[in-house]
């Protein structure tokens, strides 16, 4: 989040007004409290305008409603009161992509599940571990550092895994970046400026071709049309390279176009024939990817 801040990205410009296709049917704002509870539930603006976006540049479409389930069996019930009713849902993470994933553009039902962060099974046998959802990056950060007998900070922490021999690991530590040993934070910069893409600084965890192309600032209106320039131009790259366009964020409002071109129509449809099979009404987090 911090390192967004200083990179300047932008929240998305603007929020539509109004959220909707279709209103709510009545007193379905007061079953979604029977199931999460009455402060579990919100319809204020400004609660609905932070759940209709996500770091990208992609327009605020805010959820009509918005609910913070504690537990698995209280997802089950709201999504089966929004089939009932026919009412879009969004699940809400942290609303950090950047592929408007979040946006309600058909209005609906948003289920922030910040508030699902238990353990729910622990295997020390088989390593594993199985949280919900918004399981806090401090909370892991900690565990892994009493296991390791390292000193994280108890904080969101990028975690570079690097394997070799001792000659190997010093040489990915400095391609990693010189100040990359275990409990430190770093990053790559460069500048990613070969014809005929627009020019724009980068930061990544460049190793497993991972980065972030900076381009916007959220000040200059202007700079959305740059970014989705370059965003396209980057994706097509990409996919002249034989790869995918998905990359870290997915797909969501931003790359639609780019994924038609990289699986085709007949691919793209049958994307949405699996999807009407599970979801017949169209009602899980619709107008997005497909
Ligand atoms: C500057 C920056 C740096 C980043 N660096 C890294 C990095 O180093 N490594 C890395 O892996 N990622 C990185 N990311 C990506 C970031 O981790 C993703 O944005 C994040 O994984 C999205 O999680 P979220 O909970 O915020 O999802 P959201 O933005 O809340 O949601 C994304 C999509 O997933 C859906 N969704 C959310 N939760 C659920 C759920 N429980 N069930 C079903 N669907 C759900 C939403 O509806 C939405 O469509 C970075 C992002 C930024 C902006």
């Amino acid at each position: 989040m911090a390192l967004r801040r200083v990179l300047g990205l932008g929240r998305a410009l603007g929020c539509r007004s109004c959220c909707s296709k279709h209103p709510l049917p009545p007193d379905f704002v007061e079953a979604l409290r029977a199931v999460v509870g009455g402060p579990n539930v919100s319809t204020a603006t400004v609660v609905r305008e932070q759940h209709g976006h996500d770091e990208s540049m992609h327009t605020c479409a805010p959820p009509d409603a918005v609910v913070w389930p504690q537990a698995v069996g209280q997802v089950q019930e709201l999504a089966a009161l929004c089939y009932r009713h026919r009412v879009p849902m969004v699940p809400f993470g942290t609303g950090t992509g950047l592929e408007g994933g979040v946006n309600a553009v058909q209005g609906g039902v948003c289920s922030d599940l910040s508030r699902m962060d238990a353990i729910t099974e622990l295997s020390l046998k088989d390593v594993s571990v199985l949280v919900e959802p918004a399981f806090p990056d401090e909370v892991m950060a900690g565990a892994c550092s009493r296991f390791s007998g390292l000193e994280l900070p108890a904080a969101t922490t990028l975690l570079l895994e690097l394997h070799g021999s001792r000659h190997g690991l010093a040489k990915q530590q400095r391609q990693a970046g010189t100040d990359a040993s275990p409990g430190k934070e770093g990053f790559v910069v460069g500048l990613l400026s070969s014809p005929p893409c627009p020019t724009a600084p980068m930061v990544g965890h460049v190793g497993d071709s991972n980065f972030h192309c900076l381009t916007f600032n959220p000040q200059h209106p202007a700079a959305a049309q740059h970014v989705h320039a370059f965003s396209q131009c980057l994706g097509r790259r990409a996919l002249a390279a034989g790869g995918t366009c998905t990359g870290e964020h997915g797909v969501g409002l931003g790359k639609r176009a780019l994924l038609l071109e990289e699986l085709g129509r007949e691919g793209l449809d049958t994307l949405r024939r699996i999807k009407a099979a599970l979801d017949p009404h169209n009602l899980m987090n619709p107008g997005k990817v497909l």
